[in-house]
Order: C-alpha cells, then sequence, then structure tokens
C-alpha cells in the first residue's frame, strides 16, 4: 500500500515535527504493510493554525459554491472506489464485497448528501422581526475510530466544510491509510488550502492535542465511551462545542406476531458484518419465552454460515478483527460469558479452524443471557451476538432499555403500527422498523451514555453552525 511521509497540511504534504512512525498491519495476516507518521503536539498546533487562517475565506464562500467543490470532492472520492475498498480490506480486514459496498459506497452517498444540502439549505430565516442566520461554528478537530474508517471521517468532514468550517482531523491508528487517500480526494477537488487538514497519530498524543487545543471551536469524535467522557469533560471546561458519537448495546426486538425466521437470519447478519465492529449493531436478541428455544436453533444454524476466511477470497461472509488487541478483548468476552454461565450455541473463544494466523474469532451465539450478565451489559465488538428471553412486552422493554447505552435497535412485529407503538417507548436514538434499511439523510446518534449531537443529513449539518438573531 502506498503511504505518504508525511502530514496534509495547508495544502500540501509537510514532513511531521517527530520522526516517530506507525505502522499499519494487514489484520488478515499480521504483515506490515504501510508506514504513516505519528504526529506531534507541535504538528497539530500548525494544522490548527492553517485550518483557522483558512476559516473567514472559506465562511465567506457562498453556500453555492461550498456544494460545487463537495460534489467535486464526491467525484473525486467516486473514481478511486476500488482503491477505497481494497484499502480497507488491507488496513481493517472487512471483506472485499462489503468493503465495496459499504466502506466505499456509503460516504460517497454521504459526501454527495452534504454537496445538495450545502445548496439547499436555509442558512438564513424570518423570525417575526428578526432574521437568523446560521453561521459556521469555526476549526473543527475531529477524531474518529477504525471501524468504519472513511464513513466516520466524512460523517464529520462533509457536514462540516458544508457549514463553512474547517477542519483538522486525526483518524486512527489503525486505518491512516484510507485517511491519507481521502486528503488526496481533498486535493483533487481544489478545496482551498488549509480547509482540510490531516494529522496521523497517536490518540493519547496527538489525539489529546487536538481535543485540548484552545483554538478549537467543536470537537467531534467517535469511538469508545471512556476515551469520549474525557474529550467531553476537556470540552466543557473550555467551554467547546462537543460531539461525541460513543458505544451501543443496541437490542433486536422480535415480538410475538414477527416472521422468526426472518428477525433471526437479519439479526444475526447485521451483527457478524463487519466482524461485529459496528457501534449500531443489535448484540442483543430479544425473543419471547414460547419462541425461544426456536430462535436459538435459527440463529445457531446461521452463525454456521460465517466461516471466517481471508477478506480478499471475493466468497469470505467474516473477516478478522482490526488488531491483536481487540481479538484478545473479544476472545476474553467469550470466556466470561462462558464463566457467567451463559449457553454457548456457536462459536467460542479458541481460534477458528485453520486460521490461527490473523486477528480471526469464530462466530459466537450465546443463548440464556440474563441482564445483569456483562456480556448483556458491555459492548464487546466481535462477532458475538447474546439471546435473551423475555415474557412479555414490558418485561422485554425493561431488558432492551436496561443498559447505559442509546444508540440504535430493532423492532419486529406482525405489522409497522405495533412495531412502532413499541419502538416509541424505546431510550434509543434509531430503531429500524421489520427490517427498515440504513437511510443516510436520517439522522444518527446517541441516547444516554451513547453520546451527545447527531450525524448525516440536515441534522448532522445543524451540528456545525451556530446562530444569529438580527432584528429590524
Ligand atoms: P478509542 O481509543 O476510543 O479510539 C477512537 C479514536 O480516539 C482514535 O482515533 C484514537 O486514537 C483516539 N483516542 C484515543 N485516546 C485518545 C485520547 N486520550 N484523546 C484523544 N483521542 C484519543 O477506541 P479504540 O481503542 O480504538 O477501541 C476500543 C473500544 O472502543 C472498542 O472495543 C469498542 O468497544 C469501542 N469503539 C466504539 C466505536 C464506535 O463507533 N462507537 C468505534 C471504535 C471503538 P488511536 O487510534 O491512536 O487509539
Ligand atoms: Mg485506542
Amino acid at each position: 500500500m502506498k503511504a505518504h511521509d508525511g502530514m496534509y497540511i495547508d495544502g500540501a504534504w509537510r514532513p511531521s515535527a517527530g520522526s516517530d512512525t506507525i505502522e499499519v498491519v494487514n489484520p488478515a495476516d499480521e504483515q506490515v504493510i504501510g508506514a504513516v507518521p505519528a504526529g506531534t503536539a507541535e504538528d497539530v498546533d500548525a494544522a490548527v493554525r492553517a485550518a483557522r487562517a483558512a476559516f473567514p475565506g472559506w465562511a465567506a464562500v457562498p453556500p453555492a459554491e461550498r456544494a460545487a467543490r463537495l460534489a467535486a470532492l464526491r467525484d473525486a472520492l467516486a473514481t478511486r472506489r476500488e482503491e477505497i475498498a481494497e484499502t480497507v480490506t488491507a488496513e481493517l480486514g472487512a471483506p472485499l464485497a462489503f468493503s465495496r459496498a459499504v466502506h466505499a459506497d456509503v460516504p460517497i452517498t454521504v459526501a454527495g448528501s452534504y454537496a445538495e444540502l450545502a445548496g439547499s439549505y436555509a442558512f438564513e430565516e424570518k423570525v417575526g422581526t428578526s432574521t437568523v442566520f446560521q453561521e459556521p461554528v469555526g476549526v473543527v478537530g475531529a477524531i474518529t475510530p477504525w471501524n468504519y474508517p472513511l464513513h466516520q471521517l466524512v460523517a464529520k468532514v462533509a457536514p462540516a466544510l458544508a457549514a463553512g468550517c474547517t477542519v483538522v482531523l486525526k483518524p486512527a491508528e489503525d486505518t491512516p491509510l484510507v485517511a491519507q487517500l481521502f486528503a488526496e480526494a481533498v486535493h483533487t477537488a481544489g478545496l482551498p488550502a488549509g480547509v482540510f487538514n490531516l494529522v496521523t497519530g497517536l490518540g493519547p498524543v496527538a489525539g489529546q492535542a487536538l481535543a485540548a487545543h484552545e483554538d478549537v471551536d467543536l470537537v467531534s469524535f467517535t469511538g469508545s465511551t471512556a476515551v469520549g467522557k474525557r474529550i467531553g469533560a476537556v470540552a466543557g471546561a473550555a467551554v467547546k462545542r462537543v460531539a461525541l458519537e460513543l458505544g451501543g448495546k443496541s437490542a433486536n426486538v422480535i415480538l410475538p406476531g414477527a416472521d422468526l425466521t426472518k428477525a433471526v437470519k437479519i439479526g444475526v447478519a447485521n451483527v457478524f458484518a463487519n466482524s461485529g465492529q459496528t457501534c449500531s449493531a443489535w448484540t442483543r436478541m430479544l425473543i419471547d419465552a414460547d419462541r425461544y428455544e426456536e430462535a436459538v436453533a435459527l440463529a445457531g444454524a446461521a452463525a454456521k454460515k460465517y466461516v471466517p476466511g481471508d477478506p480478499h477470497d471475493e466468497g469470505a461472509r467474516l473477516g478478522p478483527v482490526v488488531n491483536a488487541t481487540q481479538r484478545d478483548r473479544v476472545r476474553g468476552y467469550i470466556e466470561r460469558g462462558v464463566a457467567e454461565g451463559a449457553r454457548l450455541v456457536a462459536g467460542g473463544p479458541q481460534a477458528p479452524e485453520g486460521r490461527e494466523t490473523g486477528y480471526y474469532i469464530a462466530p459466537t451465539v450465546f443463548a440464556d443471557v440474563t441482564p445483569e450478565m456483562a456480556i448483556a451489559q458491555e459492548e464487546i465488538f466481535g462477532p458475538v451476538i447474546c439471546l435473551m428471553r423475555y415474557q412479555d412486552e414490558d418485561d422485554a422493554l425493561r431488558i432492551a432499555n436496561g443498559t447505559v447505552y442509546g444508540l440504535a435497535g430493532a423492532v419486529w412485529a406482525e405489522d409497522d403500527a405495533t412495531a412502532v407503538a413499541f419502538a416509541r417507548r424505546m431510550e434509543t436514538g434509531q430503531v429500524d422498523i421489520n427490517g427498515g434499511r440504513f437511510n443516510p439523510l436520517a439522522p444518527f446518534g446517541g441516547y444516554k451514555q451513547s453520546g451527545v449531537g447527531r450525524e448525516l443529513g440536515a441534522h448532522g449539518l445543524v451540528e456545525y453552525l451556530q446562530t444569529k438573531s438580527l432584528q429590524f
């Protein structure tokens, strides 16, 4: 893989102030595929200064012209779709077909959606005797994780640029190559120098310096709840805007009248996609006592189809997880589930057969999971699904709402009205009704400790705006 040995700052690739590098590893075979500079606080400062200098100019660009630049960015990404997919497969380990359809196509769509929104959004409105302007917040510090590496950065950078903000991005250390590719696309699209800047580096060094920088007006973070809490505290102390997109432990509630076969099949696929590394995954499947054993059998059979395989094989459905730490963490949770008394229906903590090299996890199904177990409460972030039994609808709701999280969920019922009535009682930011599909324009974000703020669509744009009222 081609890697830049510099940072993209002020419209050009520049050497880091330090000399440390970060090796990028292919999780399927544990081989080093490239290296990027480990940015320092000095690099972050240079990037923030470039973003600050570019801000007044970019904020003054008419929205229609910002829209044209975003459309060019969308096109630059679309032209490189196959390269994006190959890069994400190489550094994350996602199966190539999934990398094309999700890791490449979703962010291309989202970039396109902000090209349209920048052109159509009402940045000015009349309220009685006032004119209210929506103005860009300023310099944005974006910190992103590795699990949907391009999507998560586009979901911040595209609305920020549409709003008229300028950006400094610190991507995850495990997936910096697709972030470099994105910076090249920004360059191709002809965005003015300093409007977008990239600093690769480690979270506690470059990430922390960015979150704490006094000239950053808004910090947008996606990642673990532990780091998110610290970033929220630092931003709060400095009276900075902050957006946090954190973990989840979402419930897939299958009500008595639902099509059980379909609900279980799609529910299992939802968790095993991207090797279980999805913050919104429906990791807890809730089934009524009458049909519980039937669901367990269906889930066990479904799991057998997810044979761990090399992500470059076109037929592979389940790749490795991103790194050795995550592999050990996920295996630790599987051991914990067994120790807590959950029933292992498929998978287990051992390496899948023939996959001793690479960070592979056997697709794992637990039954008889009860709400107080750690595997029912904590985000595992691997191909592990927990089947839970409920007695009646109120019990199902108590279990569904019984975690600190509230990011996503699903409800299946005999009709939409029944499912909607249940979904309205769930403490969560998104619910898919009877198999409803991902909508790139729908606001995405969490209730409770799943976060603060919303991404995507017009709601995602508003995060990067502040209002000014003029009275006449
Ligand atoms: P993480 O540490 O929260 O990483 C997210 C981003 O924050 C990365 O860019 C990371 O840099 C950076 N970061 C880390 N420490 C920081 C600090 N002190 N200040 C500023 N930035 C910092 O997450 P992780 O370690 O990669 O994953 C751990 C767990 O988090 C997972 O098992 C999963 O449960 C959860 N997670 C959730 C999501 C989600 O979408 N909600 C995404 C990823 C992970 P580095 O890359 O250098 O660490
Ligand atoms: Mg980390």
